[in-house]
């Protein structure tokens, strides 16, 4: 049994996919008009190794992994401005870049990946239902969706209406009978990218994109839908409210799972700070095994802070690995490697058993359900790999298990806290955040679950 942390019910539950032999997951895909940064391949990578566990555990063919590709979006207009080219120039480069770093970090297309500007006639549909149903009402060129509209509007973030228009930071537009209230459709100025709709010339709203999409190619209702901590809202709010009204309150997605930030550091990366790291240059002086392995050395719930020292642990922990796979042919997944996954994807306890095995097959088999250990030996011991690796100064596998150790034990702490609360023993959750903040760890807890950091 897999169990997934809910972010609906702020709980582990045990996965019941509605139909096993056709599981559905939808995740939330790249915006393209630039190169996507270590914190955008977080959830390729994390979503990619879910989908290797739901195949090994349900068999291959049993899921269907759709990854929207957003194509249309004021970025790229303003992006293609600039080049003073079409908007397709701009994204197919972006989407061509994004495919090809993600597939270095070991991540396979989705089954179904729709574009944006493909799928405009289901969006309109999907818009003129809400609008037939009193969810959306047309005003200024503009049709915007009725949050008042919605009785469970807020399920997912769990907001009170200031904080939501707050975190929105919607913009107070005269034609708006409500602040919270988001666009389903815009006009297009002329000049500017746009179709035809019973609302006039335009194009759609971010939102709905999903929604109609998650629709047409999977079902009103899915297994799973994922994406990063920060879509929880509006974005993913906003996709709950759509689909839900369209669908007779059909729920959108029976579990919600979200992954955590990439921090630079002890900074958050931002464009704002100016401590963006692509996916391309990391490529050019890394291996790039290395750089999936960092990117899963972390719960995927938690923030994972990006160093130089993490990549240089997941090469030395690369290098003991191969050194003792060799080129043997893969043989039975671990099954404690196996159960740390099925745990809400515990990834940092899978790689400390997957570093305590010693049979090669056995290694080599495991290793794959991660994404990692794909070459022989031999050929990633001889680096032909061109890229330059960073040399392994005083690190050593001691060290990087030792780190792991150390995760785990807090995640276990976390997992025995989360545990007395639904018991409502809450005596025994303040014991256990008070033994963690005198390690000096701090707990904060938060929609996405309870996440820790070092004080
Ligand atoms: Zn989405």
């Amino acid at each position: 049994m897999i169990r997934l942390y809910d972010t609906m019910e702020r709980r582990k539950r045990d996965f019941v996919p509605a139909d096993p032999k056709r599981i559905t997951m939808y995740v939330c895909g790249p915006t393209v008009y630039g190169r996507a940064h270590i914190g955008n391949a977080r959830p390729a990578v994390v979503f990619d190794t879910l989908r290797r566990l739901i195949e090994h555990q349900y068999g291959a063919g049993s899921l269907t992994y759709a990854r929207n590709v957003t194509d249309i979006d004021d970025k790229i207009i303003a992006a293609a401005e600039v080049e003073g080219v079409e908007p397709s120039v701009i994204t197919e480069r972006y989407e061509r870049f994004y495919l090809e770093d993600m597939g270095a970090l070991g991540v396979a297309p989705p089954d179904i990946a729709p574009h944006a500007t493909a799928e405009i006639a289901p969006m309109v549909t999907m818009i003129a239902t809400l609008v037939e149903l009193g969810h959306a009402y047309e005003a200024e060129g503009h049709v915007l969706f009725a949050v008042a509209s919605d009785k469970d509007y807020g399920v997912l973030s769990r907001r009170d209406r200031e904080a939501m228009i707050a975190g929105a930071r919607v913009e107070v537009a005269p034609y708006k009978r409500d602040p919270a209230d988001f666009v389903l459709w815009k006009p297009s100025a002329e000049g500017v990218i746009g179709w035809d709709s019973p609302w006039g010339r335009g194009r759609p709203g971010w939102h709905i994109e999903c929604s109609a999409m998650i629709a047409a190619h999977l079902g009103e209702t899915i297994d799973i839908h994922g994406g990063g901590l920060d879509l929880i809202f509006p974005h993913h709010e906003n996709e709950i409210a759509q689909s839900r009204c369209a669908h007779g309150r059909k729920p959108l997605a029976r579990y919600w799972v979200h992954n955590g930030f990439v921090d630079m550091g002890a900074e958050k990366m931002s464009k704002s700070l100016g401590n963006v790291v692509t996916v391309d240059q990391l490529r050019k002086v890394h291996r790039e095994e290395a750089l999936r392995l960092a990117l899963l050395s972390a719960h995927y719930r938690q923030p994972l802070a990006w160093t130089e020292a993490l990549i240089a642990q997941a090469k030395a922990t690369l290098d003991g690995l191969y050194r003792k796979v060799g080129d043997v042919e893969p043989g039975d997944v671990d099954r404690g490697v196996m159960d740390a996954l099925r745990d809400d994807l515990n990834t940092p306890l899978a790689l400390t058993r997957l570093m305590a095995l010693n049979d090669p097959a056995t290694i080599k088999s495991s290793g794959a359900l991660l994404g990692l250990l794909s070459q022989t030996g031999e050929d990633w011991l001889k680096d032909r790999n061109p890229h330059v690796t960073v040399p392994l100064v005083g690190l050593s596998m001691t060290v990087h298990q030792g780190v792991i150790r150390a995760e785990n034990h807090i995640e276990q702490k976390i997992a025995e806290r989360a545990e007395a609360k639904a018991n409502r023993d809450f005596g025994t959750a303040d014991r256990i955040r008070d033994e963690l903040a005198a390690e000096g760890v701090i707990l904060e807890d938060g929609p996405g679950g309870t996440t820790w950091r070092r004080a």
